[in-house]
């Protein structure tokens, strides 16, 4: 076969996702892993049964493009009931491939060349190569202290006439750390009479602890008049892999949206969006999974309680933030491939969401795995 010997990258920098890179490592030591999120245990047997019966109702060909009706229906109806706001489910709601599509088309939409967009650190993987293939500027600004605030004063001077964008995740992955109502109101009022979008990635919306409430954007009339709201539905009901989810935004941010998605995958698999459209109509199936995941956020700390790992109890996701200088100073990519080889324990070093890949000693573990999974990980923790 003839070599093709010029290949121009256009995002050099990309490496393998940590997620996938500490998946397989996991596999191929056959290690618990508590590295990628997602959930060991099975999806409801009632949302499956429900699949099912779409399927066999015939519902095996393309969607509408933006998504099932009646899932869009329910998405409105389930916002309206949490945020007190009412988004058009013809024209202001579509399903999306999981959240990273709504991310990829909410960025790509509008972020052109030279553009700014404000990136709190540490931030999830995919923000900034999505901002950099559609020639924007990642500014990136670090989250303050142990609580990993945002300091708003550094903010507001981060904003500048270029500034398109800005970006946050509540509750934080990797930080399992939420934004309040006031840090909110701050944002509200720092972007007022600008044009600045606002992407908010809601995916872990209902995995919120100690009786705190989720502050969505969209219960923010003047953050939501700007806002690109996103969510998934294999982050709320335990299917990852069915890679469903999607995002909420006033009609003329979602005209444009919805360009790229048409583009991206046109529709989204047709027998799950009318499962989860039935699904949503009991709100429990949401509203229980505060307290589901509390209870194994407390099972694992307290099990980890007496070992040399220290941390601040996760305030949400189902990720928790171990520290590990009082084990060694090795480098936390290091120590995790280490903690997974010799161990069999994998885990996210949470450096590579860092801004130049900053080191704080910390391993990221995903709690949302069996009581028998977490004794398992926590007697190896408490190994060291
Ligand atoms: N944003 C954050 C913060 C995430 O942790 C994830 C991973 N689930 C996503 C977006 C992507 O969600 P999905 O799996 O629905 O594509
Ligand atoms: N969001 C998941 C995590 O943070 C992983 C998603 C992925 O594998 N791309 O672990």
């Amino acid at each position: 076969m003839a070599e093709i010997t010029r290949i121009s990258s256009k995002l050099p920098k990309s490496e393998v996702s940590i997620f996938t890179v500490m998946s397989k490592m996991a596999v191929d030591h056959n290690a618990i892993n508590l590295s990628q999120g997602f959930p060991n245990f099975e999806t409801d047997k009632e949302l499956k049964n429900l699949v099912t019966q779409a399927m066999k109702e015939g519902y095996n060909q393309y969607p509408p493009a933006n998504g099932v009706h009646e899932l869009r229906q329910e998405i409105s109806k389930k916002i309206e009931g949490l945020s007190g706001v009412a988004y058009d489910p013809v024209s202001e709601v579509t399903v999306t491939s999981g959240a990273t599509e709504a991310l990829f088309c909410a960025i790509s939409a509008f972020v052109e060349k030279g553009d700014e967009v404000i990136v709190f650190k540490p931030a999830y993987d995919t923000y900034e190569p999505t901002i950099l293939l559609n020639g924007g500027k990642p500014v990136q600004i670090q989250l303050k202290g142990k609580e990993y605030k945002i300091d708003w004063e550094e903010v507001k001077e981060a904003i500048t006439s270029r500034t398109k964008m800005l970006i946050i995740n509540t509750p934080h992955n990797p930080t399992g750390t939420i934004l309040s109502e006031a840090d909110m109101k701050e944002l509200e009022s720092l972007l007022q009479g600008t044009d600045i979008l606002l992407l908010s990635d809601e995916v872990y919306e209902h995995l919120i602890f100690d009786g705190e409430e989720h502050q969505s954007a969209s219960k923010f009339p003047k953050l939501a008049e700007r806002a690109i709201v996103c969510s998934s539905f294999g982050k709320t009901f335990h299917n990852t892999g069915w890679k469903t989810g999607y995002c909420v935004a006033p009609e003329p941010l979602m005209k444009e949206i919805r360009k790229i998605h048409e583009l991206t995958t046109f529709s989204v698999n047709h027998p799950m969006q009318r499962a989860y459209a039935e699904y949503l109509k009991n709100p429990e199936h949401y509203l229980q999974l505060a307290h589901f995941y509390q209870q194994k956020r407390d099972f694992f700390l307290d099990l980890i309680r007496d070992s040399k790992f220290s941390f601040t109890p996760s305030k949400g996701t189902y990720f928790q933030l171990l520290n590990f200088e009082k084990i060694t100073t090795e480098n936390d990519v290091i120590f995790a491939e280490r903690l997974v080889k010799k161990h069999n324990l994998a885990s996210i070093p949470v450096s590579v969401f860092n801004i130049d890949r900053k080191d704080h000693h910390q391993l990221r573990f995903c709690f949302a795995k069996t009581g028998d999974t977490l004794k398992k990980a926590a007697e190896i923790l408490c190994s060291f």
